[in-house]
């Protein structure tokens, strides 16, 4: 595959092509917020899509026929760490401990500028090979690895956003800043990348607990003199860290409120996990626009809770989806839809897969104010399209063959399928993944 490779002008390609085009709530099965539109061309020009067709465009269009296959917009992974594929899947630990014994250790290795090209490297072609064509990312505290990481977004053109983590207490040496120098570091990342191609800039407290009020002050000045910036930090993951933040910041009413003191809460800020939120925790995430990255592998795999969903929509709050590789034990947003599913389940609540695929394609994008550009089969929308098997292997095909309606065969899909049903994804119309065919079913 080709860094370099350009979108040829005009690109059809062929399949059942499905989206979610608003919020479709918990409500039931039968919903109107769906278009799918089965054996039809999607047709693209200049990276960006200009409609669709029943019938075979003329040869002066670039056809691929996907015909049995599933066509979606590219998922949308809000909240990812890069660096922490070198220790995904790491034994045994709650979430501070995790954060000393795994994390921080695989962090300082993106100190060196050779490890941090090749980790972003390696991390954003793994985001892609599952169908992941944009994502807000968590680099290291170190600006090497923020360089990194928006140089090989730029060479693939993808709508990457990120920043320098901050932290200035609460961490080994190896990875503690300051609020000068941090600073001097964001100002210098943000003129370097906001806003170049199709990058943007988040300032990226990593969590209450390891910014000193200082820091989250200076986080806020930084979002006041660079609009259009993103604020990504993480809240109320776990019990014992919300219990530490309440004798960090004994005059703040709830963990959340201690972001909203330092003025970081706003329509651009995103937040992981939201577990352990009360009724106004939820009315001011929604007064403020701020979403919920829900991280549903995460929280199972670390034991940290289970999101209420349900109450955060009544409240009128955003709620998108998140790998949160490595507390996530997978890329794949099919799988953290599929976990997200059973969190909901055990507190008896029914996710359709509606509602699952809009918070990974249209809600976040949305959620993220680029719903002009991505989560969509939009005409004026970038062509970041994935391409599905509808089913890999015997127990998939069997099921897929078996579905009566289109809710019960995408459901089936998306609990069943993975990484390894993706045959394509590609990035403004170009193709940054295909899957080799010798792995095909
Ligand atoms: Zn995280």
């Amino acid at each position: 595959m080709s860094r370099t490779a350009a979108s040829p002008t005009r690109l059809a390609l062929r399949g059942d092509l499905l989206e979610v085009t608003a919020d479709p709530g918990f409500g039931g099965v039968a919903s109107s917020k769906v278009r799918f539109d089965a054996d039809h061309w999607l047709l693209i020009e200049d990276g960006r899509i200009v409609g669709r067709s029943a019938t075979a465009p003329d040869a002066s269009w670039e056809r691929h026929d996907h015909a049995g296959r599933l066509i979606t917009p590219g998922f949308i992974d809000t909240h990812v760490h890069g660096p922490q594929i070198d220790m995904i899947a790491s034994y045994g630990a709650e979430l501070l401990e995790w954060l000393n014994t795994y994390t921080f250790p695989a962090e300082r290795r993106h100190a060196d500028p050779e490890v941090a090209a090749v980790g972003a490297a390696t991390f954003l072609d793994a985001l892609l090979a599952h169908g992941t064509t944009a994502a807000v990312v968590f680099p290291t505290v170190h600006k090497v690895s923020v360089d990194a990481l928006f140089e090989a977004a730029s060479q693939r053109g993808m709508r990457v956003i990120s920043g320098k983590v901050l932290m200035d207490r609460h961490a080994p040496d190896f990875l503690r800043d300051d609020v000068d120098g941090a600073e001097r570091d964001c100002t210098e990342l943000i003129h370097r990348w906001h806003g170049r191609a199709r990058l943007a800039y988040a300032v990226t407290p990593r969590f209450a607990p390891t910014s000193t009020p200082a820091q989250l002050d200076m986080s806020a000045r930084l979002l006041q003199a660079h609009p259009g910036t993103y604020l990504q930090s993480h809240v109320a993951e776990n019990r014992d860290e919300v219990q530490w933040v309440a004798e960090l910041f004994p005059r703040s009413r709830s963990y959340l409120d201690v972001y909203r003191s330092h003025g970081l809460l706003t329509e651009r800020t995103v937040l992981a996990h939201g577990l352990w939120l009360d009724d106004d925790d939820r009315e001011l995430l929604a007064d403020t626009g701020a979403q919920i990255a829900h991280s549903p592998s995460s929280n199972l795999f670390l034991g940290s809770g289970l999101l209420d969903w349900a109450k955060l929509q009544d409240a009128g709050a955003q709620v998108t989806m998140a790998s949160d590789v490595g507390g996530g034990t997978s890329l794949s947003m099919l799988r953290t839809l599929a976990e997200a599913y059973k969190v909901q389940a055990l507190q008896g609540v029914r996710l359709t897969a509606w509602k699952a695929l809009y918070s990974a394609t249209r809600g976040a994008a949305r959620a993220l104010h680029l719903g002009h550009e991505i989560g969509s089969l939009e005409p004026g929308t970038l062509a970041d399209v994935a391409v599905w098997d509808w089913a890999v292997g015997p127990v998939a095909t069997n099921r897929d063959r078996l579905a009566r309606d289109l809710h019960e065969r995408v459901f089936a899909w998306m609990m069943l399928g993975d990484e390894r049903n993706l045959v394509s994804a590609r990035v403004a119309g170009v193709e940054r993944y295909r899957r080799s065919e010798a792995r095909g079913p």
